[in-house]
């Protein structure tokens, strides 16, 4: 069988692994050139993307910004997992406000903002705690501005005049004070079988996610069933088939959509070896019109994301059930080069393990993120 991604990043990278054993084979789309590559060394394959689309049996995405003449083109093939209108949903923030509304679907208190005028009105009915994103192409925390008080709302209009919000209006949202954030990674296949994995907790620095732990401590089977049952809701809504993830935000008892990604999520790492079968594996599985596979963890995990930086010792190897998956790319500031996965046997260990890779990794934040990491221990 053979499934042709559109991406051709990290995400790509890990299906193409996850594919092999079961003799899945992937290829991979790079969106700038419409060329189409090797998943792992990115280097293009002697064949035209019409080809690979024909000869492929599933066609998917490793990112949401894919540009719609490429998904259209897809989409008309009949082959295209997750459908385009959920893919359109993850990539306009406008478009997934709306379907979290229509589906009844608990999520952050906003506005739609397409003139800076309006944005009186949002701290009058919002207050003047308030996230601004851009509608589209954000990730990462970038095309993202906050107002923390009233008297900045004169500056932040400033630095936000040259945008064209007609085009791209922001989704002004209040500042939610949640206790921690959650995701939940779950899959469908085109029967309808449906499996969650367990909710991950997740750390971010400066609006980028740096380490999740999974499965999340304290999460009683309350929480549990709550994030299971805004998954079914919405992947059965939207006819969904693939691996979606659900960004939370823990409110006391009550779980918020902070946003929606269709596709396999970086918060879902760990699965590849905390669980029984990873989510890159039941992405294809699903796709692919197979079974799924169990999603049960193995035991306390943790992924760490190693950004920004080349240098770190693979002498971190050295912690017992520790894997480093690399990416092979070029290092730039806030990238994502790669992670390490850690699956222990309690949280205790966990906590343990990750204050040892500590030593290993040349990133200021890492104690103060192992310190939340594993303060419900
Ligand atoms: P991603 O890389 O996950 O796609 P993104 O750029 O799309 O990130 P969001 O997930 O919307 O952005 O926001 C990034 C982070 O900013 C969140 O994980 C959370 O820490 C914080 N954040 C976002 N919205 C809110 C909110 N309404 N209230 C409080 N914090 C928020
Ligand atoms: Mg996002
Ligand atoms: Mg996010």
């Amino acid at each position: 069988m053979r499934v042709v991604v559109y991406g051709a990043g990290q995400l790509a990278q890990m299906m193409y692994l996850a594919g092999s054993p079961l003799g899945i084979d992937v290829q991979a789309v790079d969106v700038n050139s419409d060329t189409v590559v090797h998943p792992v060394s990115k280097t293009p394959l002697d064949i035209p993307l019409d080809e690979a689309i024909e000869g492929a049996d599933a066609l998917t995405v490793e990112f949401e910004h894919v540009p719609e003449r490429l998904l259209e083109v897809a989409a008309q093939t009949n082959k295209l997992m997750p459908n385009i209108q959920s893919i359109l949903v993850g990539a306009d923030r406008v478009r997934e406000k709306q379907l979290l509304q229509s589906m009844d679907v608990a999520n952050c208190e906003h506005q739609v903002v397409t003139h800076l005028d309006q944005l009186d009105a949002c701290v009058d009915a919002l207050g003047n705690k308030l996230i601004l994103k851009a509608s589209r192409d954000g990730y990462d925390g970038y095309g993202q501005w906050r107002l923390s008080d009233e008297s900045e709302l004169p500056d932040l209009k400033k630095s936000l005049q040259g945008l064209d919000l007609e085009a791209v209006p922001l989704v002004v949202e209040k500042m939610v004070n949640f206790d921690r954030e959650l995701s939940l990674i779950g899959v469908r296949n085109a029967k309808g079988d449906i499996r969650t994995y367990p909710l991950a907790e997740n750390l971010h620095h400066q609006g980028q996610l740096h380490v999740s732990v999974a499965p999340a401590t304290n999460v009683d089977s309350e929480l549990q069933e709550q994030a299971h049952t805004i998954f079914t809701k919405l992947a059965e809504g939207m006819d969904y088939v693939g691996v979606l993830a659900v960004e939370l935000f823990q409110v006391s008892n009550t779980l918020l959509v902070n946003e929606l990604a269709p596709r396999v999520h970086n918060s879902g790492h760990w699965s590849q070896s905390g669980a029984v079968t990873s989510q890159f594996e039941n992405h294809l599985r699903a796709v692919c019109g197979l079974p799924l596979g169990d999603t049960s963890p193995l035991g306390p995990s943790a992924m760490v994301n190693i950004i920004g930086c080349s240098s770190f010792s693979r002498e971190l190897l050295s912690i017992d059930g520790s894997h480093l998956h690399w990416y092979g790319k070029s290092v730039r500031e806030k990238r994502k080069m790669g992670h390490i996965n850690v699956t222990t046997q309690s949280y205790q260990q966990l906590g343990e393990k990750l204050m040892a890779l500590g030593q290993y990794l040349p990133l200021e934040y890492f104690p103060k993120l192992v310190a939340e990491a594993t303060r419900l221990k």
